[in-house]
């Protein structure tokens, strides 16, 4: 599998602005913000897509749901605030390496386009 551009952030070979690591997983800023708070929530374990996690990942999603209302706090927006996962082209994903959309900061409207 060669190497997608979060990869390369997670080895920072290229860089991002990133809010928070642990050992299983890294947030940054997306580099187009759709809201005030945009950031992006990925495993460092390189999964495609959602539909191609298997059981084993079970405590890893796990991990990044747990992780990412913390982030919203940590960034001042913990009380309101969206997770968006994106899974294929049509669904509107670009980067093929898992990633939760952490939006907060203005309202936010219902249904997405
Ligand atoms: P998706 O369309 O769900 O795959 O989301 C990919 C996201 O990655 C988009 O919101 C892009 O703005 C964002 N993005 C692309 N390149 C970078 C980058 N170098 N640093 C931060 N965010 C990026």
């Amino acid at each position: 599998m060669s190497a997608t551009l979060f990869s390369q952030i997670i080895d920072r070979s290229i860089p991002a602005d990133i809010i928070y690591e642990d050992e299983y997983c890294l947030a940054f800023n997306d580099i187009a913000p759709q809201a005030p708070l945009h950031c992006l929530l990925i495993p460092k374990k390189p999964i495609p897509k959602l539909a191609d996690i298997c059981a084993e990942d079970q405590a890893l999603l796990g991990h990044l749901l747990h992780t990412a209302p913390k982030i919203a706090a940590q960034q001042g927006h913990g009380e309101h605030f969206r997770v968006v996962i994106n899974n294929g082209e049509r669904a509107g994903q670009s980067v093929f390496h898992l990633h939760l959309h952490i939006l907060g900061g203005r309202a936010l409207m219902w249904p997405p386009g």
